[in-house]
């Protein structure tokens, strides 16, 4: 029997993928060490990684390491009492495990437009969606999910004024933006709770895993019972040498906890983080730098001062809309570069939009950025040769879209 090999690579240019995990041999030292050790789930390695991800905070915070940032997010907002009924407000420029996790709890989401200067929600459009409510419905709104979207910082200090005013809690959803600080203070302190993803494109990656940071201590210790089983360890921690068979289950809990082998790599990867950043926004900076002249285009704003950007995507704007977005995309492919697009926002998602009677002019500066976005390759193992294919190919790209 004769087996068929696989066909040769189509000819062409080399293909400079969208994105690609960065993992070296430290990070694969850590697991295979946790391998042989045979300590496989949440052990010491969790322990280790939350209090060092609470430190490279600054500390001040608690940090309980769970199993995404989908479960952080249900999480946080369990702990805060968000239940059925109530509304939240968050973007609709993201994922939808952000609002997935609403729905979860019964509550609902309240969608505030983004400027699509940056993909994010404002003090402004969240007071909109505030006044667009009724009366009785406003009432019900407990809290605020701002996205920090590609690893930009929402206006966090507008955004937790106008929240403490209301008497709600921020949660943000950082899953873009580690490492990330506004007005030089660190996302992930400025929300009453954060969640961070790892999922194996984030910009740090343990395939999948997910940090809840806290200041607030009832938040923490809820959230540390619900994230396996509704087990309150604490309540036996006196007894822990003879009786450590003993447990008590408190509430009807979620199985939310991280594995020591995620954890390992999680270490190794907040170590050279500042690394993995400087060199994404190294790419980040030639993009700006030899794009940001092209006619029919737009680099993503700069920076404020005193910010700090993740780099997580690089979202670029093709001003002429979908049509000609489309076919940049493949012109783009074409000439072997991969791209994505973020996100199709939620109102446009048939459950959203068909849940909620949403319509793609309700949310104007969603739909406008969607119709424009292409994020461009960015990761932190990208070559200068894989830079410069991506520069020569946008030019090109552009004039064959809009022929
Ligand atoms: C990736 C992502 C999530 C989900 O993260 P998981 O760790 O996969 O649960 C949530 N929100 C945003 C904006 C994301 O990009």
């Amino acid at each position: 029997m004769t087996v068929a090999l696989s066909p040769d690579p189509e000819p062409g240019p080399a293909s400079v993928p969208f994105h690609r995990a960065d993992i070296d041999e430290q990070d694969i030292a850590a697991v295979v060490a946790v391998l042989r050790d045979g300590w496989l789930t949440t052990g010491e390695r969790c322990r280790e990684f939350e209090k060092r991800f609470a430190e490279h905070l600054g500390g001040g915070v608690q940090a309980l390491a769970v199993n995404s940032c989908t479960s952080a997010l249900h999480l946080a907002l369990e702990a805060l009492g968000i239940k059925r009924g109530d509304r939240v407000i968050t973007s609709p420029y993201t994922f939808t495990a952000t609002a997935e996790v609403l729905r979860y709890l019964g509550a609902h989401p309240v969608f505030a437009d983004i400027d699509p200067a940056t993909g994010n929600i404002t003090a402004d459009t969240v007071q909109e969606a505030w006044h667009r409510l009724t009366p009785a419905v406003r009432r019900r709104v407990r809290a605020v999910v701002p996205v920090h979207f590609a690893g930009l910082p929402c206006e966090m200090e507008t955004l937790v004024e106008l929240a403490s005013r209301r008497g709600w809690s921020v949660v943000d959803d950082a899953a873009h933006a580690l490492p990330a600080a506004r007005h030089g203070k660190p996302i992930g302190t400025w929300g009453t709770a954060t969640a961070f993803s790892f999922y194996a494109t984030k910009t740090l990656c343990t395939g999948e895993g997910g940090m809840l940071v806290t200041a607030d201590d009832a938040v923490a210790h809820r959230a540390r019972v619900m994230r396996l089983h509704g087990i309150d360890r604490d309540s036996f921690a006196r007894y822990r040498k003879a009786d450590g068979w003993r447990y008590s289950v408190v509430a009807a809990g979620f199985k939310y906890n991280l594995t020591d082998v995620a954890a390992a790599m999680g270490i190794t990867q907040l170590e050279r983080l500042p690394e993995l950043q400087r060199r994404r926004a190294a790419v980040a900076a030639r993009y700006d730098e030899e794009l940001g002249h092209l006619e029919g285009l737009r680099v993503p704003e700069a920076v404020p001062w005193g910010d700090e950007h993740a780099h997580h995507l690089y979202p670029l704007r093709v001003l002429a809309g979908r049509r000609v977005r489309d076919r940049f995309i493949e012109e783009l492919a074409a000439r072997g570069v991969m791209t994505s697009v973020h996100f199709i926002p939620l109102h446009l998602q048939p459950y959203y939009r068909d849940s909620y009677g949403l319509l793609p002019g309700d949310l104007p500066g969603a739909t406008r950025l969607f119709d424009q976005e292409v994020s461009l390759p960015l990761f932190p193992g990208m070559t200068a040769g894989q830079v410069d294919q991506v520069l020569s190919a946008v030019p090109a790209a552009l004039l064959a879209a809009g022929r």
